[in-house]
C-alpha cells in the first residue's frame, strides 16, 4: 500500500467501492461506520467522502478523482486488505467489535431473549442484540467464538485479549 497523505486522528467511517464486500463486512464487524452497497456508484462514493468518510476502493481512476480522501487497496485477500487499514488508521485503537449489523451497518440494540431461538441454545445464553433495521438477532454462541478469532486474525493479535 502507498503511503497516504490522510491524516487521522478519529474513529474513520469508510465507504467501500461495489468489489470491496467482504472488507466492508470486516470493517463492520470490528464496529466501523462502514457504507457499503453493491450498486453504488462513483459519484455517491466521491460524495460520501466530503461528508468525512474515507473511501475504499481497487479502481486506481477513481482514486484519481478524489485522491485527498479515497484509498486504493491491492485486490487481494480481503484480510490482508483490512491489516493494512490497520496499519494506516490504527483500527486496534478504535475497535468495537461486534456492536454493528454485518448486513446493513446499523449499532445493534439489546434485545430481550427470543423465542425464534432453540430451546437447547437459548439456556446457556446471556447476551441478545438485535439490528434495529433488519431485525436480524445476534448472540453470544459457538458462532460468535468464531467471530472472535477472526477479529483476533484480522488485527493480528498476537494473543487473546
Ligand atoms: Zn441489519
Amino acid at each position: 500500500m502507498k503511503r497516504f497523505c490522510i491524516r487521522w486522528d478519529k474513529r474513520p467511517r469508510f465507504v467501500c467501492d461495489v468489489h470491496l464486500a467482504r472488507v466492508a463486512k470486516y470493517l463492520r464487524l470490528l464496529g466501523f461506520d462502514t457504507v457499503y452497497r453493491n450498486d453504488i456508484s462513483d459519484d455517491e462514493l466521491i460524495g460520501r467522502c466530503r461528508f468525512g468518510r474515507i473511501g475504499l476502493t481497487c479502481d486506481r481512476r477513481l482514486q484519481k478523482r478524489a485522491p485527498e480522501s479515497i484509498i486504493v487497496l491491492r485486490c487481494e485477500d480481503a484480510q490482508k486488505q483490512v491489516r493494512r487499514l490497520d496499519a494506516v488508521f490504527d483500527l486496534k485503537r478504535y475497535a468495537l467489535p461486534f456492536r454493528r449489523s454485518l448486513c446493513c451497518n446499523r449499532l445493534l440494540v439489546p434485545a430481550e431473549k427470543n423465542l425464534d431461538i432453540p430451546k437447547e441454545t437459548y439456556r446457556w445464553l446471556t447476551g441478545f442484540w438485535r439490528c434495529p433495521r433488519c431485525g436480524k438477532l445476534y448472540w453470544k454462541g459457538t458462532h460468535t467464538e468464531r467471530m472472535r478469532q477472526k477479529v483476533y486474525s484480522l488485527l493480528d493479535y498476537q494473543k487473546k485479549c
